[in-house]
């Protein structure tokens, strides 16, 4: 099995580098991809691992957009080492994200929630996000789950909730295909608001900045989403990619190269991309 969309602790996972690869060792995943939110500070470590084990790695990142149906996540795979477009972008990124967190931050303050910037830091590695949020608010006692965090306090309802100040899809997907790298929209029906129409056509438009496929694998997805995610991809001439989205202890349900209970993502969504990528000559 394989699995290209991963978190590690460099950003909202639970897993170290090391770690990761490990535990994609021992459950026999072959190709990993780590795809951490805004940033690209895991990939050196995790490579070199890699690199001493049988793994093939991949280099990637998520990044977050905004479009009609809320947030678009979009996946960049094969980013190249040298990739400075990307670099100041994702800079700027984590500058808007900090804002946000300091606003989140007040929000709570105000609500008689007392945590400080750098409790946030002390637990985090690099780019910090609301499941580092929710953590803080458990280990205080203020709530009890990652659920009830996120409906008091952090999801789009929760009482101290700010929207991340994100751009439009096709400028992330733009700078990802100009810096060289393959770039698909993750897990595109994960909001079940999302209709299959408005995607296809987004999907020919974002074709014009750089989009290469879809994340048709993804634990969000049942068999039949991944099945008609596959058919769309088919039709516009896009690859399939699949990975599981795993964020360690932060989303427990979630296994390294599965996508639900018996489905492992398979090896020939690799070979695949392998194929797509020679004849489009990457
Ligand atoms: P951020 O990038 O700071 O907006 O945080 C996004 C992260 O929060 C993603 O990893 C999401 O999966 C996670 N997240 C969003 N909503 C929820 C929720 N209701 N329960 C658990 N995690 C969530
Ligand atoms: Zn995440
Ligand atoms: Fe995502
Ligand atoms: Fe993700």
């Amino acid at each position: 099995m394989i699995d290209l969309h991963c978190h590690s602790s460099m950003s909202d996972g639970t897993d170290s580098p090391e770690q990761l690869i490990k535990k994609a060792s021992e459950k026999g995943v072959r190709v990993i991809a780590l795809t951490d939110h805004d940033t690209l500070d895991g990939l050196d470590k995790v490579e070199e691992m890699a690199a001493a084990s049988s793994i093939k790695f991949i280099r990637g990142c998520e990044i977050s957009t905004k479009s009609d149906y809320g947030s678009l996540h979009i996946l960049g795979l094969w980013i190249p080492k040298k990739c400075d477009s990307l670099q100041d972008y994702l800079r700027e990124m984590r500058k808007r994200r900090d804002n946000r967190n300091l606003g989140m931050l007040k929000k709570l303050e105000k609500l008689g929630i007392n945590i400080d910037y750098d409790e946030l830091l002390n637990i985090s590695q690099g780019s910090i996000g609301r499941p580092h949020f929710a953590q803080l608010l458990i280990e205080k006692g203020y709530v009890e789950s990652i659920q009830e965090a996120f409906s008091e306090y952090l999801g789009a309802e929760g009482k101290a909730y700010l929207p991340k100040d994100t751009p439009k899809p096709e400028i992330a997907i733009n700078i990802l295909s100009k810096d060289g790298a393959m770039v698909f929209i993750a897990h595109p029906l994960l909001s079940k608001k999302v209709p299959l129409q408005w995607l296809s056509e987004k999907v020919q438009y974002f074709k014009g900045y750089g989009l290469n496929g879809l994340e048709a694998w993804h634990s969000s997805h049942n068999e039949e989403e991944t099945a008609l995610l596959t058919e769309l991809a088919g039709k516009t001439g896009l690859a399939v990619s699949g990975g599981s989205d795993y964020h360690g202890k932060k989303k427990p349900g979630i296994n390294l190269g599965y996508v639900g209970e018996n489905r492992e993502i398979p090896y020939s969504i690799y070979e695949n991309l392998l194929e797509y990528r020679k004849a489009k000559g990457f």
